[in-house]
């Protein structure tokens, strides 16, 4: 599941290699095309002359879907929602539902629009984790970072509270903020919420 195509979103996808090496490997896409389709999307990024390589050298099986805000059955066990967000050129936020229990990844999100703002209620409403975007602080955001398309902790305890969510991962950190701001910020955040963490590279979620 892609949520857009900026680069903060791609860039990692040239250098993966899962996506090179074995036939056996199988990635299923799921994107919006209101932009461009994600298959493209991938093609120009590695187009001549910014990769050595084109995507027929990825021997993995790669599969496409096109998806637009609703439901989608993934297989009997698990459903996946999507539904806009307020991002500059667009960007989706997931619902994903298991037998085992509800991932919420709702990332690139500015606050301030009823729309949008109910949508990622509606997404987040009693799931077990929801991944949330909180790349400024909020007095960053309110300063200097209106219609950026990004959101704060704050904003993020709001929807964790109002939806009913158990657990908040903030997610979608400003490359400018170091490990102790981060830090300093999900400590802020457990003043209004306990079950709050900073999304970090490894780490692993089990619903
Ligand atoms: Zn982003």
């Amino acid at each position: 599941m892609n949520p857009k195509a900026h680069w903060d979103h791609i860039q990692g996808i040239p250098f993966f290699r899962p996506l090179y090496e074995n036939p056996e490997n199988r990635f299923i896409f799921h994107s919006s095309r209101r932009t461009r389709s994600l298959q493209r999307v991938m093609e120009e990024q590695m187009a001549s002359p910014y990769f050595p390589v084109d995507t027929s050298e990825m021997k993995a099986q790669r599969s496409f879907y096109d998806i637009e805000e609703g439901k989608t059955q993934l297989d009997d066990h698990s459903t996946m929602r999507a539904m806009w967000l307020n991002h500059p050129q667009g960007c989706m936020g997931f619902r994903l539902e298991t037998s085992n229990g509800v991932l919420v990844y709702a990332t690139d999100n500015e606050p301030g629009d009823p729309i949008f703002d109910q949508n990622v209620r509606k997404l987040a409403e009693g799931a077990d984790v929801l991944i949330y975007d909180s790349q400024y602080l909020p007095e960053e955001y309110a300063a200097k970072r209106r219609g950026w398309g990004h959101s704060h902790w704050r904003e993020a305890v709001n929807i964790v509270l109002e939806s009913g969510a158990k657990e908040l991962i903030l997610f979608h950190h400003d490359p400018d903020h170091d490990d102790v701001m981060i830090d300093k910020l999900v400590q802020e955040a457990r003043n209004y919420f306990p079950r709050v963490r900073a999304a970090a590279e490894g780490m692993e979620l089990k619903v």
